[in-house]
């Protein structure tokens, strides 16, 4: 009996020891360093993304898009540099997230689908959407999801879409759809506008970016409930660096970056409305090649920007060369008689003549600005004072000063120039009483134009006309897509 208990208590030293020692052990091993503290020690945010222009893109002034512009400011917010790295396809997009060794964050529009949560961990929501079934305005409209049967529908391989449809076989056997690595969202709305698929299903974001270039795509319905888009991390990571980037979505939804974000990329549906949408899309292709050549000499020749002076011609006329108003000024840059005679303009109907005057006068009121103004509120002051006066543009900036605002910023003085058509604002002014709300809007549309120009003008195309290269998106080549696809 006394040796069996020696023998447990014995046993007992032993683990206690042997315990006490893995501890030691534990304690001298350096601890592994968390995600976060990799990102940091590395010095930089690997992020990979889609290239299209919901995510990320290349236009002439460097690298944008929303996912881009999002991400940007949270490896900022976090000290390092941000690395871009694009995935081929959804596919090798979640791949990369499993299989690489260094820890990567994904911002590519991606939506948190149950079937996905093997796949990666997500961030908090920044964006709601919804998926929408896509069809060619003339066809018949689906308008439920048993429509749907008997047509030709693609979606992009390994999407949230792709999976929705999968489960929508279940019920409706006789659904079918094809996937493809090979094109990406603004194929898919081309191919419907072209005729060449029935139906696709995007997000309502996708949609609201690329609406304009597509005259023809319409929504049918929308399939099932709206959903989240959120960043991808590795399943394997530890929650240090998801916790951060909840942190950081918590704080620009409260400090309005966010807002800005969306609208600046999918706000130009609410700013145009769809049928504005469309109309754009309809001049972009029908009236703007045959001025492009102008807009981008006479931009030339005063050191502008040719979208922007584009983008002012819309504004003006829709790129109307006949354009005439009540109020006397006429043609495609709708030139008052005094300004046309102050340019040397003999007829302002015709447009390389009325463009020319245009070009030039923007450019007079620009140089005539206060040099405390700087770019880009330059150009945003510029278009103000070419729509109300220079001399109204004045009072307002002096009355933004007096409210202990920036006068030099378009952001501050825009909140103030409504002001002067009040009379207890515009009796304390130089000039009087003006319509102060209208430079505000016409700015607001001009900037939106210029936008959306930008996005559809790359670089490689600034050689090529619009009309000629069959191009009107960003990223996308026809011939490409269909080598791609040689069924198409
Ligand atoms: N949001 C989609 C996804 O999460 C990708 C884009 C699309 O298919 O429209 O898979």
């Amino acid at each position: 009996m006394f040796v069996p208990t020696m023998s447990r208590k014995c046993c007992g030293y032993w683990l206690l020891a042997s315990a006490m020692l893995l501890l030691l052990w534990a304690c001298s091993q350096p601890l592994k360093p968390s995600t976060l503290e990799r990102v940091q020690k590395a010095g930089e945010l690997r992020v990979v993304t889609r290239n299209s222009p919901a995510t990320y893109f290349q236009d002439r002034n460097g690298e944008t898009g929303f996912e881009y512009e999002l991400v940007k400011r949270f490896a900022k917010s976090l000290g390092v540099e941000l690395k871009i790295e694009i995935a081929d396809n959804l596919d090798d997009l979640f791949l990369r997230l499993e299989q690489d060794k260094g820890p990567v964050l994904a911002a590519a529009g991606l939506i948190d689908t149950p079937a996905r949560a093997t796949q990666a961990q997500f961030s908090s929501s920044y964006l709601q959407v919804s998926p929408q079934i896509i069809y060619r305005q003339g066809q018949r409209r689906p308008r439920r999801p048993a429509d749907l049967q008997g047509k030709r529908i693609m979606v992009l391989k390994g999407s949230s879409h792709a999976q929705q449809l999968a489960a929508l076989q279940t019920e409706l056997p006789e659904l079918q759809f094809e996937v493809s690595d090979e094109v990406e969202v603004v194929d898919l709305l081309r191919m419907v506008d072209e005729g060449q698929i029935d139906l696709t299903l995007v997000d309502s974001n996708e949609l609201a970016m690329n609406q304009v270039y597509f005259p023809k795509v319409r929504v049918a319905f929308d399939l099932g409930e709206p959903t989240n888009l959120s960043w991808a991390l590795a399943p394997g990571e530890d929650d240090s660096l998801l916790k951060e980037v909840n942190a950081f979505l918590d704080q620009v939804q409260d400090n309005g970056t966010l807002q800005q974000l969306k609208d600046r990329y999918y706000g130009h549906i609410d700013v145009l409305g769809y049928v504005g949408a469309y109309t754009f899309a309809q001049h972009l292709q029908q009236r703007l090649p045959r001025y492009e050549k102008a807009f981008r000499q006479e931009a030339q020749v005063q050191s502008l920007d040719w979208r922007f002076l584009a983008a002012m011609g819309y504004q003006e006329s829709l790129w109307q060369p006949d354009a005439t108003s009540k109020t006397g000024v006429r043609g495609l840059m709708m030139l008052t008689l005094r300004t046309a005679n102050a340019m040397a303009v003999s007829n302002r109907l015709d447009a390389a003549q009325s463009i020319r005057g245009g070009a030039k006068y923007i450019a007079k009121i620009q140089a005539q600005l206060p040099e405390s103004i700087q770019e880009p509120d330059r150009t945003w002051f510029a278009l103000a004072a070419y729509n109300v006066g220079g001399g109204h543009l004045e009072d307002a900036r002096r009355l933004t000063e007096a409210e202990g605002l920036n006068p030099n910023k378009w952001l501050d003085v825009k909140k103030i120039l409504p002001r002067l058509a009040q009379k207890q604002w515009y009796s304390k002014t130089r000039y009087g009483y003006a319509r102060g709300g209208e430079p505000v809007h016409f700015v607001a549309n001009i900037r939106r134009y210029y936008d959306i120009l930008t996005w559809v003008t790359l670089p490689q195309l600034e050689d090529s006309q619009l009309a000629e290269s069959g191009l009107h998106m960003p990223g996308i080549n026809k011939r490409t897509l269909s080598e791609n696809n040689p069924a198409l």
